[in-house]
């Protein structure tokens, strides 16, 4: 497994696109405080936090990775969460609307989500790195043992896939962004022509068009399509906030929806199967 060894140096995951880097969903959470905060007041930040996020991705707190780097910094103490939701795929875009909403929920509460972490060659600092200057490395709170659990684009084969397809670590930008070393993700990059047969396909099946699919490779090589789409074959109904997406399996073409809503988890709609032809194109040999 790779592991993070960039103890104090300033290093950061690179994410290419706000619309189109495929990514667990991250959120970074600050507060600045005058004098050191007393650590039953942060152990209560981070408690609300979690709060809103395992709701608003209706998961388990232990499926995110946390890490902090609380430290001294110019202006008095400062408290800072990263986490990275493990499962689900989703876009930086997505992820800063979330943290606007979370942070509508947190109304008066004195951390919030920071929603400038979502911007086109973002760069999220690394486990254990710390900012140039500062001697604040991030720590992990959760997931001590497993790194890749911390990083934004970890298993997911395409991250990136606008660009190179492979994952970037490197320097903040000015310098090259290098690719981490043994994170290689299979090639498994899809065209826009591929996307559209399959969205085509999808769509001959009785499907409604869908609202922002984004497709991805899961870590197993199967394909997974995010939506923004809330009308729910599983439920029968439209949910209101949570979104439903597809799952085209490698071994067998079978397209299956499923759901984020809490009511539908663990439950899938079949809807047929991918073309022989494409799935053939997509998958290639299946055989392993
Ligand atoms: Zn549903």
């Amino acid at each position: 497994m790779f592991i993070l060894q960039n103890q104090g140096e300033p290093l950061y995951e690179w994410i290419p696109s706000t619309e189109r880097s495929p990514v667990h969903p991250y959120y970074d959470a600050e507060r600045y405080c005058d004098d050191e905060p007393d650590a039953k007041d942060v152990q209560q930040d981070l408690e609300s936090l979690l709060a809103v996020l395992c709701n608003r991705h209706g998961i388990d707190k232990k499926t995110i990775a946390i890490s902090q780097s609380h430290g001294k910094v110019d202006q008095g103490f400062k408290v800072s969460f990263h986490f990275v939701v493990g499962g689900p795929v989703s876009t930086p875009a997505i992820c800063r609307q979330n943290a606007a909403e979370m942070n509508a929920q947190l109304g008066q509460s004195r951390i919030l989500f920071d929603e400038k972490v979502y911007k086109d060659r973002q760069c999220m600092r690394t486990l254990y790195a710390s900012k140039e200057g500062e001697a604040r490395p991030l720590l992990p709170v959760s997931h001590a043992d497993d790194d890749l659990a911390h990083i934004i684009q970890t298993g997911v084969p395409g991250a990136d896939h606008d660009m190179s397809g492979e994952r970037k670590i490197g320097d903040r930008a000015g310098t090259t962004p290098r690719a981490a070393p043994d994170t290689k993700v299979s090639k498994t990059r899809l065209t826009a022509r591929e996307e559209e047969a399959i969205l085509r396909e999808i769509k001959a099946l009785g499907v409604p068009a869908l609202t922002k699919p984004l497709i991805t490779f899961t870590p197993k090589g199967s394909l997974l399509i995010s939506t923004r789409t809330t009308t729910c074959a599983i439920a029968g109904r439209q949910h209101t906030n949570n979104h439903i997406f597809y799952v085209i399996a490698r071994s067998t073409s079978s397209i299956k929806q499923k759901c984020h809503s809490p009511s539908c988890e663990g439950r899938e709609s079949s809807v047929g199967w991918l073309s022989e032809p494409l799935a053939a194109r997509i998958f290639g040999d299946r055989s392993t």
